[in-house]
């Protein structure tokens, strides 16, 4: 019997540095400040220090990241997002919550990321601002939406919930666009022992917009609510100094991740594809294979003991609460739908565990019809 290889394993990294998570612990907790004091301005600062970018927000989680930077831009009579409907729903949840309407824009058959081609037509004065998810780590082609939008005044919002750390000659993934949002989820490449999120602009107003709606809409002075539409949304100071240390890291996480991609790569047989992840535009957040049948390659590898999993299963437009946001159609988005499937790709796999997948990704062969 063959030891599986987990999907992830966030347990590894957190005892290789045990010591120092139990040092961050203590020391707050003799500090006796807990929230928005030091560690949390820290983190801010080397955040944007790290992203090159002026303002950064720390928040309680990627969605309400999305939450507020659409809150922050919409009108009443500026009130439709435009996303994709094949990246897990976060950016719909946000809009919803937000009191907005959604329309749903095809992805490039080739990156899985939005089609600057299938927005164009999207496009109208109603629009409140065009989501761009960075997909699997990989950058979407921000400059074609941003020159679609541009000229609308449109504002656009990159979500780097899987991105963080990826770039391109354009820049850094989160500073290519008005307003990036974070997630510091625990299997984020950037991941906390618990939730967090964050938002980057380099616009002034939008930071002091968003410093206001993130606790209750107070402006200048505590208890002073000026913006309407403001909450409680806070990164904790236990979280924030977590999350300072692993930044360090990061770089170092994303190669490797990217290096085992090019392992599974060279490794599968012709039968399934892994998509690439071959330079520093994409940080290899996940290991996605496209495949004829994903559920036959899935049992193919659980067999292999492999685990694995479909990111993401279900399109926004094929989601219960959300049937009345699904129009035209999406053809690529669609025909995706049963073909991907995600292997184990995290920094700490061992060489052992990579080959085994590599291994089983060998012997898949197509199901006799
Ligand atoms: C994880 C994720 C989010 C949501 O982040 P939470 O911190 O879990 O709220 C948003 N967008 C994408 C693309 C994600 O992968």
């Amino acid at each position: 019997m063959i030891a599986e290889v987990p999907f992830n394993d966030l347990k590894r990294v957190a005892d290789a540095q045990s010591a120092e998570l139990r040092g961050i612990f203590d020391g707050i907790r003799a500090s006796g400040w807990f929230v928005q004091g030091p560690h949390h301005t820290r983190f801010e600062r080397s955040l944007a220090h790290y992203l090159g970018i002026e303002f950064v927000l720390g928040l309680g989680s990627g969605t309400d990241a999305l939450e507020l930077a659409l809150r922050c831009v919409a009108t009443p009579s500026r009130n439709t997002v435009i996303t994709v409907a094949n990246a897990g729903g976060y950016a719909t949840c946000a809009a919803v919550s937000a009191g907005l309407s959604v329309r749903y824009c095809d992805v490039d058959p080739e990156t899985h990321t939005m089609s600057a081609e299938s927005l164009a037509p999207l496009l109208d004065d109603g629009v409140a601002a065009v989501v761009v998810t960075h997909l699997y780590g990989r950058l979407g082609d921000v400059r074609g939406v941003n020159a679609l939008c541009a000229p609308r005044a449109i504002p656009v919002i990159e979500d780097c919930a899987q991105s963080l750390g990826a770039r391109n000659s354009d820049g850094m993934g989160g500073t290519l666009a008005d307003i990036a949002t974070f997630s510091f989820y625990p299997t984020k490449n950037l991941g906390a022992l618990g939730d967090g999120g964050a938002i980057a602009t380099r616009h002034a107003h939008v930071h002091e917009r968003l410093r206001s709606l993130r606790q209750y809409g107070w402006r200048d002075a505590k208890y002073r609510v000026v913006d309407e539409g403001g909450r409680n949304s806070r990164l904790d100071e236990l979280q924030a100094a977590i999350l300072d240390l692993r930044l360090g890291l990061l770089d170092d996480g994303n190669r490797r991740r990217r290096e085992i991609v090019a392992t599974y790569r060279s490794a599968a047989s012709s039968v399934v594809a892994v998509l690439p992840a071959d330079d520093e535009s994409h940080v290899a957040h996940l290991a996605v294979v496209v495949a004829p049948d994903a559920a036959a390659l899935q049992r193919h590898l659980a067999e292999a003991g492999v685990q694995t999993q479909v990111h993401f299963p279900v399109p926004d437009t094929g989601q219960p609460a959300w049937a009345r946001f699904a129009s035209g159609p999406l053809p690529v988005t669609e025909s995706l739908v049963g073909r991907i499937l995600s292997l184990p790709c995290f920094p700490e796999l061992s060489a052992q565990e990579i080959d085994q997948v590599c291994r089983g990704l060998a012997s898949f062969q197509e199901p006799a019809p």
